[in-house]
């Protein structure tokens, strides 16, 4: 194994212990990275709780989000959420699927939109999409992404965006980078809790889409500055 790919593993456990430690990952929820020499791969932990993963527990997975090389160790169920994101969003690097708190709210109320409230979380546009899964599993489903078709339907209600929320679930967030993936999916948490809080206090002034993307790309310059104090905080 090479240098590089022996520091991408260790980034994607990292990477793993932060969510956890944010709280944005518990037991459940995963993060993902696009396989660096072979763009149609991903690497991915198997069914593990995040805060635990380190980098040899790291697997490769294939185009079909099926593993590679032999590996018979068990896989995250929904790992069609990566496979299929990935197919349909050539510029992902790198995908976290989560359950976090704050983002379900948003995902079950129809009339109110997960929208930038401040400049942190300019990646969210002009609002989060909201994924509804009778779409394609019928009203009995356990709400997972357990296969290839509806990994595609998640993928398509992402469309163009950063975020998608996924109705009675959770969210899915992508990124440029890893570290980027991380960033964006622990500031869709913080948002959703201070848009809930604005919410209760009156109307809300949301960013534009043009304050979005000016502070979204703003923020791409500062990802290390948070990638290293997060890092910091886990103790590595
Ligand atoms: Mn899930």
């Amino acid at each position: 194994m090479s240098t590089a790919h022996a520091t991408l593993l260790a980034e994607i456990a990292t990477a793993n212990r932060i969510l956890a430690h944010h709280g944005v990952v518990d037991a459940f929820g995963h993060v993902s990275v696009r396989h660096p020499e072979k763009p149609d791969h991903f690497l991915l932990a198997r069914s593990m709780a995040p805060g635990t993963v380190t980098a040899d527990d790291i697997m490769v997975f294939g185009p079909g989000s099926e593993a590679v090389n032999g590996d018979e160790r068990r896989p995250y169920l929904e790992r069609y959420i990566h496979g299929e994101i990935y197919l349909a969003r050539p510029d992902a690097i790198s995908i976290v699927h989560s359950h976090s708190p704050s983002m379900v709210p948003f995902g079950v109320v129809p009339s109110v939109k997960l929208r930038p409230v401040f400049h942190m979380s300019g990646f969210l546009g002009k609002g989060a999409p909201v994924f509804e899964i009778r779409c394609c599993a019928g009203d009995d489903s356990d709400l997972l992404i357990r296969n290839r078709a509806l990994g595609a339907a998640l993928a398509k209600s992402l469309g163009e965006d950063t975020t998608v929320l996924m109705r009675g679930h959770g969210s899915t967030v992508v990124g440029g980078s890893l570290h980027e993936a991380v960033y964006r999916a622990i500031y869709a948490e913080v948002n959703a809790k201070i848009q809930a809080t604005s919410m209760q206090l009156g109307d809300v002034t949301y960013l534009t889409e043009g304050e979005a993307q000016a502070a979204m790309t703003t923020n791409r310059g500062q990802l290390a500055r948070a990638w290293n104090l997060w890092t910091s905080q886990i103790g590595t």
